[in-house]
């Protein structure tokens, strides 16, 4: 079973996924958990380009060919074999973060992205929570980060990326999107929910 944890950043994805590897762990379901890019000798080289900054104008394609390079090490490397293997995977970003980034975010071609994915045969998360909150929060929850280059972009930016989630969420059925602003156990409770009901697991 295959996890993606979407959202922009400071949307709670890194808190959730540690309750939930941690709730996992004590169910003896040990899960495997990946971040984007990176998660492979590869794909942590390729992260070092993709967030340093640089006064360099970096393409939106070439932002696309990095994430899918890296991708693509991690689902052959990684996500397959783990699932092959029966684990479960969960990740902190995937493919819809190319989406709401790259397509909503800087405009590159939906189709073009999507095709990428398809021919380069990616698995797809079974089960994908996006936690929705407002750029503005964003901002404030990350205000105390050395921000990367992602998270130097504009609230303008941010609204793009999360009008991105909303049309993914809207467009498949394994999005479950969670309002980002309750507390963080009332979201980690749905999510456990929604989980258990996958694995057919008990919540307790
Ligand atoms: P992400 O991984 O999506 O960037 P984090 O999990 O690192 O987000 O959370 C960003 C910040 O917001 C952290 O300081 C975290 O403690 C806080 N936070 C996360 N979820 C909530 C929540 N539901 N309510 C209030 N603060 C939260």
């Amino acid at each position: 079973m295959f996890i993606s944890f979407e959202g922009i950043e400071g949307s709670g994805k890194s808190t959730q996924i540690q309750l939930l590897k941690e709730f996992l762990n004590q169910k003896g379901l040990n899960p495997v958990v990946i971040r984007e890019p990176g998660g492979t000798q590869i794909g942590e080289k390729v992260r070092d380009i993709f967030l340093t900054k640089t006064n360099e104008y970096f393409d939106p394609l070439t932002e696309v060919l990095l994430l899918y390079s890296s991708r693509k090490q991690l689902d052959t490397n990684v996500i397959k074999p783990a699932l092959s293997a029966g684990k479960i995977v969960i990740a902190d970003r995937f493919a819809d973060a190319t989406i709401a980034y790259q397509a909503y975010g800087k405009s590159v071609p939906k189709d073009f992205i999507a095709q990428l994915h398809s021919d380069l045969e990616i698995t797809n998360p079974d089960l994908t929570f996006f936690i929705d909150i407002l750029p503005e929060l964003s901002k404030a929850r990350i205000s105390d980060r050395e921000s990367d280059r992602m998270e130097s972009e504009s609230i303008k930016f941010f609204s793009k990326v999360r009008s991105g989630y909303q049309a993914c969420a809207k467009d498949a059925e394994r999005v479950i999107t969670i309002g980002g602003t309750d507390s963080i156990e009332d979201i980690f409770v749905k999510i456990k929910e929604a989980v258990a009901k996958k694995l057919n697991v008990s919540m307790e």
